[in-house]
């Protein structure tokens, strides 16, 4: 048996590292298991924005605006660069219909102080010489951001590892005892026992089968995301681009009638962001297939042909490589960060569905302050899992 730790977080993705970083910074001991390795799940599968637009005013705008500004830190703090950058994003509207509600979705943002405007089709033009003539018009804020998810993981590994995080690889979870309040005993697959006070479930996608562990019933399923990833070419606007059908869909599911029935069925919305290597990531599908990982050529072909769409000039671009991963959807489409009320010191941080990356930050830095007992920068019950009697 070994020594007994304060936290110990299970699962090593940008979500369980997040809570290493700022509960290490809060003089916590931590252990943090993962089952393979750090970042192969979800994080290192993914695109890499902190996208407030395609945020619902409410509680998951507050914090992504809040967690915009821990990166803004963060950029400064790690000891690795994280590649933060804000680009600023563009939604691009072709439709009256959709312009009528992305007008109403950008009053309702800008009332939570999201810096966000419609453009005219000229100046979409401005900014985004290359789009094709069909776009009547976009959103634009300056404040949509980006990060390499991968570096941020590595910072935050350097800088807690430096504090005192201890990390075991290749260690899944497959038992968990509470013998006594605060009093966790955790089993890994190759039979050591550790011990804590406090466990928190990071597991991402996977976070239901060690909620089992415990008797819980979490309601977070794999949403299979497929990426396509363009050679490095030089950019096509000022800023990132989304597609309105996708969020308008969101906001008025009458709207899918006005999308093909395969376009629905692989949830595409198109969206293109460049890193700082000059690839762009074309993305993507929503899909409920399980825990399936192929990439199939029916949704490369659509998502490629949505983007040459928009950017006709994406046609004479190779595509070097394509990948999916599993976004952590949970059922009422919200988080969970919190404790879980009948089992003390058992806590959640599972659920993120798209915006795992740009919610680490704020996620980390929450859980961290409800285990030493300070206080929260917002009230995070609509976020604990007591919200669905967990
Ligand atoms: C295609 C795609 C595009 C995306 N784009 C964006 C984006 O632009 N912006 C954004 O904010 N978000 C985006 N996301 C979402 C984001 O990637 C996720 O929300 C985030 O990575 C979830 O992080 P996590 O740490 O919760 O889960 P994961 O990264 O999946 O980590 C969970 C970890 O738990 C480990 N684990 C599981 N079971 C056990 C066990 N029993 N014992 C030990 N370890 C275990 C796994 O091995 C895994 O490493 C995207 C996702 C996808 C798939």
């Amino acid at each position: 048996m070994e020594k007994q730790w304060n936290v110990i977080i299970i699962g090593g993705g940008i979500i369980g590292l997040a809570c290493a970083y700022y509960l290490t910074e809060a003089g916590q001991s931590v252990l943090l298991l993962e089952k393979g390795d750090l970042g192969e799940g979800a994080s290192t599968s993914c695109d890499d924005m902190i996208f407030l637009q395609s945020k619902k005013p409410g509680i998951l705008l507050t914090i992504a605006l809040e967690s915009l500004d821990m990166y803004r830190r963060l950029d400064q703090d790690l000891p690795a660069s994280i590649e933060f950058e804000s680009r600023g994003g563009m939604v691009l509207i072709e439709s009256e219909s959709q312009m009528s509600h992305m007008q109403n979705f950008v009053r309702q943002q800008k009332a939570l102080n999201l810096d966000v405007e419609l453009l005219e089709k000229d100046q979409v033009r401005k900014m985004a010489p290359l789009v094709s003539k069909h776009v009547l018009g976009s959103t634009y804020s300056p404040m949509d951001s980006q990060v390499n998810p991968l570096q941020v993981m590595r910072g935050f590994v350097k800088s807690a590892t430096a504090k005192g995080l201890e990390i075991r690889r290749h260690c899944g979870v497959k038992a968990l005892d509470n013998p006594s309040p605060y009093h966790w005993k955790v089993t890994a697959e190759d039979g050591k026992i550790y011990e804590s006070s406090f466990v928190i479930n990071a597991c991402g996608a996977w976070a239901p089968q060690t909620g089992e562990l415990t008797g819980l019933e979490l309601p977070i399923k794999p949403k299979r995301g497929q990426i396509l990833v363009t050679e490095s070419v030089p950019a096509f606007g000022k800023t990132n681009f989304w597609s309105a059908d996708y969020i308008v869909m969101k906001l008025n599911p009458d709207f899918a009638k006005e999308r093909s029935a395969l376009m629905n069925d692989l949830g595409i919305g198109l969206s293109m962001s460049q890193a700082e290597s000059g690839n762009y990531f074309l993305g993507g599908t929503r899909e409920f297939v399980g825990f399936d990982k192929t990439v199939d050529r029916t949704a490369l072909h659509l998502i490629l042909k949505e983007a040459v769409r928009f950017f006709p000039a994406l046609e004479k671009v190779n595509i070097i490589r394509t990948f999916s991963g599993f976004r952590p959807a949970a059922a009422d489409g919200k988080p969970f960060i919190g404790p879980v009320a009948t089992q003390p010191g058992m806590y959640i941080a599972a659920g993120h569905e798209g915006d795992g990356i740009a919610l680490a930050p704020i996620t980390g830095y929450a859980i961290s302050q409800m285990i030493t007992g300070k206080p929260l920068p917002y009230d995070f019950n609509e976020l604990s899992p007591a919200r669905l009697g967990i």
